[in-house]
């Protein structure tokens, strides 16, 4: 766990990242890394929050596995709700599935990708609506940014103050295309992952959305977290590439 900017910390794991957000009185969990995490997870907010100390909520950018996979066990011991937008929630509630990934794209994540599930956790009646336009349960100076395309309910947050970017996996901040990349983790401001993203189309408007933001920090589920990456963003935004075999 380390703290990146005032009222935010990451909590790295192998695949994905989590945040810590907010302060000892009012505090989210910002997604929750795939099954398994919950220790860990604990374990660094009561580091950075106190003994004992419990979050509001926690808040998922998307449904997927690597995000949400930890997140029942952890509203359980909590006592907390999870929350997701409503586009999500058929996929969290086991009502529907996400679509299969696209094994037949490019880049070196899809050839990992066959050993991941589609599927991802149920979280039954723990998971309610992150409603896009109201005020974000325990986070009053962030905002929701919707950003469909990785999936179809995937969400941002953004803290204009300081211009702090929680982008999901709407961008991340390593080429998961790239063995060498990912191994080394080099930073890197990149498309969504390419074979669990359904629609590419939607994805570009969505990077072109976060550029508009200008972002001084951009925290990805992906990635270590960079700053000063606005400009690097812009460039992906204005000549974003699709997949070679999707059309977009
Ligand atoms: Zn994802
Ligand atoms: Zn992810």
């Amino acid at each position: 766990m380390r703290e990146i900017a005032p009222g935010v910390a990451v909590i790295p794991t192998l695949i994905a990242n989590a945040y810590l957000v907010g302060d000892r009185a009012s505090w989210v969990l910002v997604d929750a890394c795939t099954p398994g995490n919950e220790s860990r997870i604990r374990r660094a907010a009561e580091r950075r929050f106190g003994r004992g100390s419990r979050p509001r909520a926690i808040l998922l950018t998307h449904g997927h596995f690597d995000h949400a996979g930890s997140a029942g066990p952890l509203a359980d011991v909590w006592g907390v709700p999870i929350y997701a937008h409503p586009l999500e929630l058929p996929y969290l509630t086991g009502r529907s599935n996400y679509p299969p990934f696209d094994l037949k794209s490019p880049g070196f994540f899809t050839r990992i990708a066959k050993f991941f599930p589609t599927g991802t956790v149920d979280l039954g009646t723990r998971a309610g609506a992150l409603e896009p336009k109201r005020a974000i349960p325990g986070l009053p100076d962030w905002e929701t940014i919707e950003t469909a395309g990785h999936t179809p309910g995937h969400v941002a947050f953004f803290r204009r103050g300081d211009a702090f970017l929680l982008a999901g996996d709407a961008v991340t901040t390593m080429n998961l295309d790239s063995f060498w990349d990912t191994v080394a983790r080099r930073k890197q401001v990149c498309r969504p992952p390419v074979p669990a993203t359904s629609n590419w189309g939607n994805a570009r408007r969505s990077v072109e959305r976060l550029a508009s933001l200008r972002p001084l920090w951009i925290a990805s589920g992906h990635g270590v977290p960079m700053r000063d990456a606005a400009d690097e963003l812009s460039r992906l935004a204005d000549n974003f590439h699709c997949p070679e075999n999707v059309q977009c």
